[in-house]
């Protein structure tokens, strides 16, 4: 048989054609495949020094989401009470914010770089 993928010559026993790895299309039909195809080996070669586990990022953007919004809860309240002339708890609220603001932003550098590093070495 051809190769549905490139037109090469491959042997329909075969599951993927020897010239360009594209999936046997008559043994894909058979049940033990279950209809998925698995990816190519180029694709694991090339993301293997970006891929992370998607399943370990939602709580951590959810962390970081909620920690960036809080120092602007902080900052609102800070210049609410400037308005009202309240300057110590305006200015008491506006620092707490900033370094509030800064922690997050180290908290958001370190999460987004440490992993990164350790990717880069493993
Ligand atoms: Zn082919």
């Amino acid at each position: 048989m051809y190769c549905s993928n490139c037109g090469s010559m491959m042997d329909e026993r075969q599951q993927f054609c020897p010239f360009c790895k594209a999936p046997n299309p008559a043994l894909l039909q058979k049940p033990q495949f279950h209809g998925q195809v698995p990816p190519p080996p180029y694709f694991y070669n090339n993301m293997s020094h970006y891929y992370f586990d998607p399943a370990n990022q939602p709580p951590e953007i959810a962390l970081v989401v909620i920690s960036a919004i809080i120092p602007l809860v902080g900052l609102i309240i800070g210049c609410i009470c400037l308005c009202n002339n309240e300057k110590r708890a305006g200015r008491a609220y506006l620092i707490a914010a900033g370094v509030r603001f800064f922690v997050t932003l180290l908290l958001v550098l370190v999460f987004t770089f440490v992993p990164l590093i350790f990717a880069a070495f493993m």
